[in-house]
């Protein structure tokens, strides 16, 4: 099994990680957190490392970095991919076009796991997506996401909200940005038809609840996914690091980790 090198390891995710690979019986050889916490003890029992201010500190052979931390670190760890060599498995949100291309980047020379969900219902809920708005036809269903996350998450919409808006425009064979509409106020006029908008609540401790609706003249159909706990995220990025060790560079996502993708 390999060494997993944790960064953000003193975050909501980054504890949840510790506890998901612990439990899955991976070694957690390395943790990085900001500069301000280098040598604070892990949270975790069982996982004997400190936190490092620095991944470079951490670099090893056969070692997977699980990456849950803020965009400027994860763009800085994939800018030097080249250097570290180590496989990768990115959980950062809000990192736009800039971390796409970070990421193609890296994946030049790591396999690189990227994914801004990693719930497995989250990830079938993606194909159920896609498969229903190829089905219900944009001139009779008006498709809207909604999407509910804690207080504390800093960028909107989720992740999850827009890649669950680009199955709804891949299933519908449509671009995604010549279609989204992101939240509505004022005097907006009628709804056009084909497009898809997308929502965002903040508040409380939601861990995150994505609904996507088909509203049709006579019924309605939502199709949803709560979660409930952080570690069903940390326990699908522990598998995507046990899948990816090994594999050739390339950027993989949970649908070939989950085997939906066999390419
Ligand atoms: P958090 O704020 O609780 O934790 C982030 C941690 O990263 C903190 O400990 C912080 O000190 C550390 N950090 C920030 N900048 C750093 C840097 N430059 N170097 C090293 N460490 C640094 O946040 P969280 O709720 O754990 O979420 C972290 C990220 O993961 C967010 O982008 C969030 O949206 C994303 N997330 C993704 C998924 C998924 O399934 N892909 C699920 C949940 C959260």
């Amino acid at each position: 099994m390999p060494g997993l090198v944790i960064v953000g390891a003193l975050g909501r995710m980054g504890r949840a990680l510790q506890e998901a690979g612990l439990s899955a019986g991976f070694p957690v050889e390395g943790l990085v957190d900001r500069p301000e916490n280098a040598g604070t003890p892990s949270p975790v029992d069982g996982v004997a490392v400190s936190c490092l201010s620095d991944w470079r500190e951490c670099i090893g052979a056969g070692r997977v970095v699980i990456d849950f931390s803020s965009p400027a670190s994860t763009l800085a760890l994939c800018r030097e991919a080249e250097r570290h060599r180590m496989a990768l498995v990115i959980g950062t949100t809000g990192m736009g076009a800039e971390g796409d291309q970070a990421v193609a980047e890296a994946a030049r020379h790591v396999p690189v796991v990227f994914a801004a969900n990693y719930s497995v219902g989250v990830n079938l809920l993606l194909e159920l997506v896609q498969k229903a708005a190829s089905v219900l036809d944009a001139r009779q269903f008006d498709a809207e996401i909604v999407e509910a996350h804690h207080k504390h998450k800093v960028d909107a919409p989720s992740g999850t909200a827009l890649m669950l808006a680009k199955s709804l425009a891949a299933g519908r064979d449509v671009f995604l940005g010549d279609v989204a509409c992101y939240g509505r106020e004022g005097i907006t006029g009628a709804r056009p038809q084909g497009q898809i908008g997308i929502h965002a609540v903040r508040g409380g401790d939601v861990v995150g609840d994505h609904t996507v609706s088909f509203l049709g003249e006579g019924e309605r159909i939502g199709l949803s996914h709560m979660a409930t706990s952080r570690r069903t995220f940390a326990e699908g990025a522990v598998r995507a690091a046990g899948w990816v060790a090994g594999r050739r560079p390339g950027v993989y996502t949970m649908r070939h980790v989950l085997g939906f993708d066999p390419t």
